[in-house]
């Protein structure tokens, strides 16, 4: 492809955010000059390809919750928007909650995804040990569940937005890291890469967990840490039922969700320091499976089919930084979803395109999300991180 010495928008990062971002504007606005420039080598091969493919509404601040209920309307019309494959099951989330304190505030939550129209139901201990009678729930004191909620292929999303865009003339190129952007007089006007230079007015950093690295290239700090998370999935386990839900025992942030016909299983190593290692941890490992088989006995009879490890891309509130960044003209952010973007990523995309070319996100009112909160005291963290 013939490098672009110009453009209306360069986007840094080709993972679901960038994507989504590239073809909502090309959508909105046919013939837009749009570059998407990933340093690695295939799209998506950020954290998106190493998610574990769930979607949920059961969140406990009414932004996520809003995001939810939106993208997944997106999502449910992917095969005529952007026009490509998406495989999505609804098999619903169950959280398992073991601790009164959780019960307290999942008793809430519950309270404020029903107002906005989720249809999360309340279940006590025993209508969860009647559901899921292959793994011990004996200290389960109740629990929530979504049939909205489910499991999405996350790689489809990229691929459906990848060749959308360049369908409608985005500009697309992979192994071409973004190593530094000019500003003059406080505004964008170029972005530098080893390929060359392209002059643009306009820099949205869809740099996942890699973001902060971006904001500094332009003096801009974002608050986004990355974390190294692990999970793996099982050789085929034949009791495990098709409409098996995501199960998540929200204590230990240990979860389960049928993969094939066999199980993944994480859990979240609360104690990781932060860091761009994605190593494997075989010591976390074991404490992981160890926690697993408890849950699940049925564990302990399968073989490992493959270990996936990927960085979560956390901020102070485990909510997304969205929108433009007033400190620098030009510059937006669409990143820091603290491992749970992917299904956020339609809904983001689209509210980024709206903030460039409308001059404000219009679908969902973005205020909660905007980089300039962590100067502002009293904002509301999610509960629900897993
Ligand atoms: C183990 C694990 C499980 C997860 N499970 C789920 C789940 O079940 N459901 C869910 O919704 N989310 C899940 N997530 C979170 C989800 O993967 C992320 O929130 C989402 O992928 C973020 O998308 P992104 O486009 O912002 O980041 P990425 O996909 O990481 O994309 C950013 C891209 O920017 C590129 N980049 C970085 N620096 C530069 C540069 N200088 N120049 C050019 N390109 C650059 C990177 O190579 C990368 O491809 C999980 C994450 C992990 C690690």
């Amino acid at each position: 492809m013939i490098w672009p010495s110009t453009a209306d928008v360069v986007i840094a990062g080709g993972g679901v955010m960038g994507l989504s971002t590239a073809y909502h504007l090309l959508k909105k606005s046919p013939g837009l000059r749009v570059v998407v420039l990933e340093k690695g080598p295939f799209f998506g091969c950020g954290s998106t390809s190493k998610a574990a493919g769930g979607f949920r509404h059961q969140f406990a601040t009414e932004v996520n919750i809003r995001l939810s209920l939106l993208s997944v309307e997106m999502m449910e019309r992917f095969s005529e928007d952007p026009g490509a494959p998406l495989a999505m099951h609804f098999c619903g989330y169950l959280f398992l909650l073991t601790r009164k304190e959780d019960v307290a505030a999942f008793r809430a939550q519950v309270a404020l995804q029903r107002r906005l129209g989720v249809p999360t139901e309340w279940l006590d201990g025993e209508e969860i040990r009647r559901r899921l009678p292959m793994m011990r729930l004996e200290d389960v004191i109740a629990g929530t569940f979504c049939p909205r909620d489910g499991l999405l292929s996350p790689m489809d999303l990229v691929n459906g937005y990848a060749s959308g865009a360049r369908r409608l003339g985005g500009h697309l190129f992979t192994d071409t890291p973004v190593t530094g952007v000019r500003t003059r007089g406080g505004r964008i006007e170029a972005v530098l890469t080893p390929a060359g230079e392209i002059a643009t007015p306009i820099l949205v950093n869809a740099a996942g967990a890699w973001a902060a690295s971006i904001g500094r290239m332009v003096g801009v700090e974002l608050p986004i840490i990355p974390y190294r998370r692990q999970y793996l999935v099982t050789t085929p386990i034949p009791e495990i039922p098709p409409d098996f839900p995501m199960v998540i025992d929200f204590a230990q942030s240990l979860y389960f969700h049928r993969e094939g016909e066999g199980i993944l299983t994480g859990m979240s190593n609360r104690a990781e320091p932060p860091g761009f290692n994605e190593q494997l941890d075989p010591e976390w490992e074991l404490v992981h499976m160890e926690a697993a088989i408890a849950r699940m006995p049925l564990l302990e009879r399968a073989g490992v089919r493959a270990r996936v490890v990927g960085l979560y891309e956390v901020t102070p509130d485990a909510h997304p930084i969205l929108g433009r960044v007033p400190a620098v003209e030009g510059f937006y952010v669409v990143a820091g979803f603290s491992g749970h973007g992917v299904m956020h990523g339609p809904i983001a995309g689209l509210l980024m395109a709206e903030e460039i070319l409308d001059g404000q996100a219009h679908t969902l009112d973005i205020a909660p999300l905007r980089w300039e909160r962590f100067a502002l005291a009293g904002r509301s963290a999610e509960y629900n991180v897993i």
